[in-house]
């Protein structure tokens, strides 16, 4: 006896699903009762937008026609999508490879230091920016300064108000730094981290540093209140002479060029996955008494931004009422963006511990 195979979609040959197979069959009655014509149906479809369209092409070719246009497109989303498949697997391999050397690294470090364990210090694995400076191209300028009178004219519009976007950054960068202004503590592992790592979430800044209309808008309305004029000084005068390859054109070997009241919410506001699952694991964990405002820390150089998600994962220990004092950073080479795809070497570079009361100290 032959087991009974669920129909497949005639392009991209899934398997169609009870749900999809019920769909096809009532348009199928509902469009022989209009036609009056009971033919059987010759295709299946999955649903998606691309095979309805590809499907939906039937009727405008001859049958040898359509059988070649189908076969073509069928093969190459089979393609794509075995393509897609294998490059899921070749990432998740990745990261399990690189999740089993972070445990074994932390664990050696841990051993090696016996004032710190897994509750006292957890891991935070991030990300960093490795690239070299080099001069800031007169093409960049002239694409910046373009895009600054453009924006500038946009917010001194009158009437000009946020858009809904702005808005929803301007609340995930309340959100994100909630946890921070509730610790002083956390706060300042965060900017220790963001230091250590010099900006691998900077790296899609491009030319365009994610600033909007409204970034100039609300720098504008400022305290000291800035003429367009002043506006389009300050940001120009900020240009670094050198700025890191391939990055933002802010974006220096100090950290951001920028004042934070000059950056956009989204570098304001952006921490990376394993940045930002720290905070919400180990907020409420912090000793306050211990922990200070970032003190010493260059807040001006703290390196935020962009607005997508994936540093290499991060696995903490959190016991209730345990109090964190620090925490093993693990800085891989790849930034933020890379890690997502493992494009290139992606080799531990640093094992450092950090604690709010003292400057991160590099043990190996
Ligand atoms: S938030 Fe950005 S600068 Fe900070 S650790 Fe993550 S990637 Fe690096
Ligand atoms: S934080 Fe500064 S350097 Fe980073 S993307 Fe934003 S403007 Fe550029
Ligand atoms: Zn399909």
């Amino acid at each position: 006896m032959h087991a009974t195979h669920p129909p497949q979609c005639s392009v991209c040959k899934k398997a169609l699903t009870p749900w999809q197979i019920l769909a096809e069959q009532k348009n199928h009655t509902t469009a022989n009762k209009s036609t009056n014509a009971l033919k059987p149906q010759p295709y299946h479809c999955c649903g998606s937008f691309e095979c309805s369209n590809i499907l939906a092409k039937v009727s405008t070719m001859s049958t040898p026609q359509f059988a070649s246009y189908l076969s073509f497109h069928s093969q190459n989303i089979i393609a794509r999508e075995t393509n897609a498949k294998r490059e899921a697997e070749r990432l998740a391999a990745q990261r399990r490879e690189e999740d089993e050397e972070n445990q074994t690294t932390y664990q050696h470090y841990l051993q090696n230091n016996e004032n710190l364990n897994r509750l006292s210090h957890p891991l935070l694995v991030i990300p960093s920016s490795s690239a070299p400076l080099i001069p800031l191209e007169e093409d960049r300028k002239k694409n910046f300064t373009e895009l600054l009178q453009n924006l500038i004219a946009q917010a001194s519009e009158d009437g000009f108000t946020y858009s809904d976007e702005h808005k929803i950054n301007e609340k995930k960068c309340q959100d994100n730094n909630a946890y921070l202004a509730a610790s002083t503590a956390l706060s300042s592992i965060n900017n220790q981290a963001c230091t250590l790592c010099k900006g691998g979430c900077c790296t899609q800044g491009y030319d365009h540093a994610y600033l909007t209309a409204a970034t100039l808008y609300r720098f504008m309305q400022s305290e000291n209140g800035h003429s367009p004029a002043m506006v389009m000084e300050e940001y120009l005068g900020r240009l670094p002479e050198k700025s890191v390859d391939g990055s933002c054109l802010f974006h220096t070997q100090s950290g951001c060029a920028l004042t934070r009241e000059m950056r956009s919410d989204v570098c304001n506001g952006y921490l990376c996955d394993n940045l930002k699952n720290f905070n919400q694991q180990f907020s409420g964990h912090t000793n306050e008494k211990n922990g200070r405002s970032g003190a010493g820390e260059p807040q001006e150089n703290i390196n935020k931004s962009a607005t997508r998600d994936s540093c290499p994962s991060n696995k903490g220990v959190v016991v209730k009422g345990a109090i964190i004092k620090g925490a093993v950073v693990i800085s891989r080479a790849l930034d933020n963006w890379r890690n997502q795809n493992h494009s290139g070497n992606n080799q531990i570079i640093k094992t450092v511990v950090i604690e709010p009361s003292e400057p991160g100290s590099e043990k190996t």
